[in-house]
């Protein structure tokens, strides 16, 4: 396709990058920061440049074991500590990350390769949001989840929770507010490619005076996640991540008295009825599949079109794509930034060699380079998609759009559902009726009308199917932090 070509060439408006950073991170346990027992750490790098950054501690059994007994002996004085003291601790580390939300927005940029500004203008004010709501609850916990005798409902215990590099700072946030609001102490482990603002946040820990153990960060890989899931002392597994990880830590946890709750990957539908307003649907596509490099598990990555309208919606998908500035995530004129890491830019590319071979066609803004060094893609959508392609059917986790058309509401409806996955979707009409109408058949956790990929502390959040199970958010949220 053709069009006006815009050129990527404009002034640069970066953000500083001056931000402490550390040569090397240790692992936060009871309160303070110390070396892993093995006394092995691994390199962080930006994506954006693949410059190192800092050294990172990788956690062992040994220290996943002390880890989880300091948070074992946290809980003691933690589930008694007063509701109402609670609260002022979690309503300080939200005012303390709105205080360092410029430094904690550049660091999440630096590492995880998102644009500067979605981290400041979403990541770090939703954190901060996530630790204000939980903390109005921690005091009205018991008028939501009543108790025979009118005592506040128990919390869990101690709680192992493993997030993911898309919103690193803001998973941790998802994964520590309601634990803490409800009485429950954590180790947490952030994703090895992006531990930086979960141990930034450490420190806001200490700074705010949160007592010794009631979170502590271990950092490392896979093996380090492991522990944590087969741990003896744990009371509840959280994860975030692949369904395929996510299975094998259903697995492991099958059988022992662990909690688990999972929120995993996704092929979401976005479904575009004629009656829509299509300009504003195509911003909706933009955010849903291009936002965060499409790295996101609720992102709308299947396009669904009715047929009269596909014509108009692809040429303006087309116009709108070109107009994208692909580039340094710390210039805040940057739309779409790097790929989070190398094996995350391999497997984007095979999926995209793997559409074209299976016969759809590719449709990309090729135009103007990429940066040399980083993990780039450029943002594409297909057309010619059939529901068995394998773009179609798996989760891609990149900037990468299948779009299918459809001729009646029951098609579309049909097509929506066609997957194993039930995270979100999205419906565009402008008719009220029929949105609440295909809502109601659409098997996913949640659904946008007329927007997409919005986030609010109160609103719950989780999937159905191999999506995963569990929700996080409000107070369908906190029940999974209550016995
Ligand atoms: P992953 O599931 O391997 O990693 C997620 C977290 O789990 C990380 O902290 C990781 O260290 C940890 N982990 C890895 N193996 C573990 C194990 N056996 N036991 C316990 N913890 C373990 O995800 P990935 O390898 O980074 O990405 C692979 C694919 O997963 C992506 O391409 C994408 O499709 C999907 N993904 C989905 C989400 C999501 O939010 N749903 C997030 C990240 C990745
Ligand atoms: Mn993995």
């Amino acid at each position: 396709m053709t069009g006006s070509a815009a050129p990527w060439n404009y002034a640069p408006a970066p953000e500083s990058t001056k931000v402490e950073l550390k040569e090397r991170y240790g692992l936060y346990i009871d309160g303070s920061f110390r070396d892993p027992v093995a006394g092995q750490f691994f390199e962080t790098i930006n994506p954006a440049t693949e410059a190192p950054l800092a050294r990172i501690a990788i956690a062992d059994r040994q220290d996943v074991d002390n880890a989880v007994a300091a948070a074992r002996k946290a809980l003691k004085a933690w589930r008694r500590t007063p509701a109402i003291e609670r609260a002022k601790y979690l309503f300080r580390i939200a005012r303390r990350v709105q205080e360092r939300a410029r430094e904690l927005a550049v660091l999440e940029t630096m590492n995880n390769g998102k644009p500067i500004r979605e981290t400041r203008d979403e990541d770090v004010p939703l954190a901060a949001a996530h630790f204000f709501h939980h903390a109005g609850w921690c005091d009205k916990l018991r008028f939501a989840f009543p108790t025979r005798d009118g005592t506040p409902p128990a919390p869990v215990g101690v709680c192992g929770q493993i997030i993911p590099w898309n919103f690193p700072l803001l998973m941790a946030a998802w994964k520590i507010a309601p634990a803490l609001a409800c009485g429950n102490t954590v180790v947490l482990k952030p994703a090895e490619t992006t531990s930086l603002t979960a141990l930034r946040l450490a420190e806001i820990l200490q700074e705010i005076d949160l007592p010794p153990g009631v979170v502590n960060i271990v950092t490392g890989a896979g093996e380090t996640g492991k522990a944590i899931v087969a741990h003896g002392d744990i009371d509840k597994i959280a994860f975030t991540g692949s369904t395929e990880v996510g299975r094998s830590i259903a697995a492991s946890v099958a059988g022992t008295s662990k909690r688990l709750t999972l929120e995993l990957g996704g092929k979401s539908p976005n479904i575009i009825f004629a009656d829509a307003a299509i300009d504003q649907a195509i911003e909706g596509v933009v955010s849903a599949i291009w936002a965060n490099q499409g790295q996101v598990c609720c992102a709308g990555s299947r396009l669904l079109v009715e047929e009269s309208v596909a014509d108009e919606v692809i040429s303006k998908l087309h116009h709108r794509m070109r107009s994208l500035r692909v580039g340094d995530p710390l210039d805040k004129n940057t739309d779409v930034g790097a790929i989070n890491s190398r094996a995350q830019l391999d497997r984007v590319e095979r999926y995209i060699k793997c559409g074209v071979a299976e016969g759809a066609s590719y449709n990309a803004f090729t135009e103007g380079s990429l940066p040399k060094k980083g993990f780039w893609v450029r943002p594409c959508f297909f057309t010619g998609v059939q529901p068995a392609h394998t773009i179609a059917r798996e989760e891609i986790f990149g900037p990468v759009l299948a779009v299918m058309t459809f001729r009646t509401p029951d098609e579309a409806v049909a097509r929506a559902n066609n997957t194993m996955y039930g995270l979100s979707a999205g419906v565009w009409t402008s008719r009220g009726s029929k949105a609440y109408e295909i809502a109601k058949q659409i098997k996913a956790g949640v659904i946008w009308c007329n927007t997409f990929n919005q986030f609010d502390p109160a609103a719950p959040f989780g999937g159905y199917r191999e999506s995963g199970f569990g929700r996080e958010g409000g107070r369908a949220g906190l029940a999974a932090y209550l016995a």
